[in-house]
């Protein structure tokens, strides 16, 4: 399918990737996991669920949408496992790995740990797209998971025996080109990799060690070789998606600088970067620091900002002329050709998230296909006022 990202609204828009799931399908999943249905019955609700969701972002009138992850455990682990707490685990994988992060809230996210090696996918994007894509009449987007994510699952102290860091993570580099490439090739039109550890990474949280450890330029290193994996013209579809976080309406790098992870993450030599903004204080400084630093030659691609005019942790909708105010306002740091728009983050990275701001899982889908509505709609009505077509 060919896609012109401009043609709806001018002005790009597309979403990170993520929906809450229904109430029905987060009860299945903890039932799946303690014995009382088997897969069938969990998928037989995965697939129900990503029918709604396909058909209420058709709805909105976006041109390029998700299936929500509604099959996924979660935005970093589905290549690893079935479900949050562990069924389907793939080989030389253990529980109870390092957090991936502690949020402001005080909830934290732990990994799976690499106990043995050779690693391998269980599962690819590409296996859960299949299935959703018959469903779809729009244009479909897919997410994956970065390589610098899944680098958290080898240990930070103690060598896996038999299985150097190197090796690993050359096979985290083969995997996350083959997640991206099996994307494309069942249909999706671009595929973005979350790089939610990147501001993380800077943030020296003594309760969480390895984000203490220097590891934001080899992480950007390890997306960098991905990247080189693939030519000019396919990079233009290839996006880095970047956030302080989101799970349970809580965000877990916030309070990091932006200044720390900007500059090095336009190094990636990706087509688009999705950024997180709307919740973010003092948006100025960062329209600035992308206009500064955004690249128009990235190893032969212009690279483009999408920035984030909504926020999915916060139940408030913010309306269509807000989003057209701040897209106008970014205009004033980041050319108009190469501005976009987007969501703050997924809607619910995690699979099991009750969005607590919101109340509940299903009223937070409500709440987040109005919010894409506006999105579109005040993204039309910017590149009408910028002149961009
Ligand atoms: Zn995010």
């Amino acid at each position: 399918m060919s896609f012109d990202p401009r043609a709806v609204t001018g002005i790009p828009t597309e979403p990170v990737g993520s929906m809450p799931r229904p109430s029905k399908l987060q009860e299945a999943y903890a039932q799946y996991d303690a014995g009382d249905i088997g897969k069938e019955d969990l998928e037989t609700l995965q697939e129900a669920a990503v029918k709604d969701t396909i058909e209420r972002s058709e709805a909105t009138g976006a041109p390029i949408i998700s299936d929500g992850e509604q099959r996924w455990s979660s935005f970093a682990t589905y290549p690893i496992a079935d479900t949050l707490a562990g069924t389907g685990l793939a080989p030389g994988l253990a529980p109870g790995g390092q957090f991936f992060a502690i949020f402001a809230d005080g909830h934290g996210r732990q990994l799976p740990k690499l106990v043995n090696g050779p690693f391998k996918y269980n599962q690819y994007a590409a296996d859960a797209l299949r299935k959703s894509l018959p469903l779809a009449s729009k244009p479909m987007k897919q997410a994956v998971i970065a390589p610098s994510m899944l680098a958290l699952l080898y240990p930070l102290k103690d060598p896996v025996e038999g299985y150097s860091r190197e090796e690993f993570e050359a096979t985290l580099i083969d995997e996350c080109e083959k997640d991206i490439r099996e994307a494309f090739a069942a249909g999706a039109v671009r595929v973005s990799v979350d790089f939610t550890e990147g501001r993380l990474a800077t943030r020296e949280d003594p309760r969480n060690p390895w984000t203490g450890a220097g590891l934001l330029p080899h992480f950007i290193e390890l997306n960098n070789r991905v990247m080189a994996r693939f030519s000019a013209e396919e990079r233009v579809n290839i996006g880095i998606h970047t956030c302080p976080g989101g799970d349970r309406d809580s965000v877990h790098s916030a309070d990091v600088p932006y200044n720390n992870l900007l500059p090095e993450m336009f190094k990636i030599n990706a087509g688009y970067f999705l950024i997180q903004l709307a919740s973010e204080r003092e948006k100025d400084p960062v329209y600035e620091n992308i206009g500064k630093n955004l690249r128009s030659d990235a190893d032969g691609v212009t690279q483009m900002a999408y920035v984030g005019v909504i926020n999915p942790g916060n139940p408030r909708v913010e309306s269509a002329q807000e989003v057209c105010d701040r897209l106008v306002r970014a205009a004033d740091f980041i050319p108009k050709e190469q501005l976009g728009s987007t969501d703050d983050c997924g809607f619910s990275p995690f699979s099991i998230d009750e969005k607590p701001n919101h109340g509940s899982p299903d009223y937070a889908r409500d709440v987040a296909f109005q919010k894409i509505t506006n999105r579109v709609e005040g993204t039309r009505m910017a590149a009408e006022k910028l002149g961009v077509s």
